[in-house]
């Protein structure tokens, strides 16, 4: 056990800091299958970089049209063996995550196609996306119909109204593996297999895609391996590992790949062009340290769930229940404690750590929001960060940690705040 001088330093007290060694004691068995399973992710990605035969010649910076921008062509190769895939596409000319999701739906679906959520509402930014919200280029006004099935009071999927919901129009669905800020579980990657199965039973020619975001890396298998058309995700979030400063992915079938890369730069052109300037280096080595980032993210997650589960606090997930994404949800029951949860958090960051964070209006959201976030990469939320509607039922969304130990120590500097202003009561 370290010094607990050094955690003093911090603002910590003998209260907190042992009530935290006292969790961790408990958690020793989950985080040994953590690591596990990091270590088995681990080798697949050098696996899928041995394959693709990635030398220094890849990490060289190109501009222009980018022909011939060998170590692009061969990213994307590791990620299609990595996804169990034909194709990839992985670019810093995907902005994030919304993007690429916004991208993949554009590049499928035509005029008088219909698709489908068969798990309810999809994630905030994808409702204007969709046209769910109003808005220029939405695929409502490309003539696009939009259906949504809400999940059970189980959260489990409704596969009558699905089978019922599916029509001749019925061209793709859309599949979000994360809660993202909602509150139902995650699913896992073999539960959206098996609803994948139950649509291509019924119709094989349903493109199925999978939101992946806050997904990869947390369970040994990925959406791709056990059915989706197309899997895509956000390189600020798992597996760029925190190295990647923006991007997004797709991977899937090879004649949708190519029909996303047309719809990127154009058709025609599709793959070939798109110069990588100098990020290649960063989406390697932030893949190679994706499955310990991960790992990192999800002992966070773990310890926060734990500590405050055992404070008398709901949480979702609940610490002893299956990961299947990074956040982790725990609700404080007041603006208050909102606050000082947050700003623990930021306290702890290796940036930005002097600043308080407030409560703001946030645009697209009809309450004030809270944000922690002392990042490297902005915006990045596989870096220790947090954030909160200001609202009922007062819940707050804490995601990412590049390393196990400053997770640790955002957690506890969280607890410490609410200690301090007497918002909580430790009792070792
Ligand atoms: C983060 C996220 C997105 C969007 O990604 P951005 O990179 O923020 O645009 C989409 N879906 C889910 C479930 C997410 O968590």
């Amino acid at each position: 056990m370290i010094d607990s001088q050094l955690y003093e330093r911090f603002g910590l007290t003998a209260p907190v800091i042992g009530f935290a060694q006292k969790e961790l004691e408990e958690l020793r068995p989950r985080f040994d299958a953590i690591d596990e399973n990091a270590e088995a992710a681990q080798l697949r990605v050098i696996d899928a970089m041995q394959q693709a035969r990635v030398d220094a010649a890849c990490f060289a910076s190109t501009n222009g049209y980018g022909y011939d921008d060998v170590g692009r062509d061969k990213l994307e190769k590791v990620y299609a063996h990595l996804f169990g895939t034909d194709d990839a596409l992985v670019r810093p000319q995907i902005t994030c995550g919304t993007h690429a999701l916004s991208l993949a739906l554009h590049a499928v679906l035509r005029p008088g196609d219909e698709l489908i959520s068969p798990v309810g509402q999809p994630y905030e930014t994808l409702k204007s996306v969709i046209g769910i919200k109003e808005a220029r280029n939405s695929l409502a006004e490309y003539g696009v119909s939009y259906k949504q099935i809400e999940l059970k009071d189980d959260f489990s999927f409704d596969y009558d109204a699905i089978r019922e919901s599916i029509t001749e129009k019925t061209r793709m669905m859309t599949i979000q593996r994360s809660k993202g800020y909602q509150v139902r579980p995650s699913f896992s990657a073999r539960q959206i297999g098996e609803l994948i199965a139950f649509i291509k039973d019924i119709d094989p020619s349903i493109i199925c895609m999978v939101d992946n975001c806050y997904g990869e890396f947390v369970e040994d298998v990925e959406p791709s391996h056990l059915g989706a058309d197309l899997t895509v995700g956000s390189l600020i979030k798992n597996p760029g590992g925190g190295l990647a400063p923006l991007g997004g992915y797709i991977a899937g079938r090879g004649d949708l790949i190519e029909q996303c890369a047309y719809m990127l730069t154009s058709p025609g052109l599709g793959k070939e062009v798109g110069a990588s300037l100098s990020v290649l280096p960063a989406f390697y080595q932030g893949l190679f340290l994706a499955p310990t980032v991960t790992a990192s993210a999800l002992k966070g997650a773990i310890f926060a769930a734990s500590v405050y589960e055992d404070l008398g606090f709901d949480v979702l997930p609940g610490k002893y229940d299956e990961r299947h994404d990074i956040i982790q949800a725990v609700t404080l029951g007041s603006a208050e404690r909102v606050i000082a949860f947050c700003r623990g958090i930021q306290a702890g960051a290796p940036v930005d750590a002097y600043v308080t964070p407030e409560p703001w209006d946030m645009p697209g959201y009809d309450c004030q929001v809270i944000m922690a976030a002392g990042a490297f990469v902005s915006g990045s939320s596989i870096e220790l960060s947090a954030d909160a509607p200001i609202r009922e039922p007062y819940a707050v969304y804490f995601q990412g940690g590049l390393t196990w130990p400053h997770a640790k120590l955002g957690i506890m500097k969280s607890l410490q705040q609410l200690v301090d202003e007497r918002l909580v009561e430790v009792h070792e």
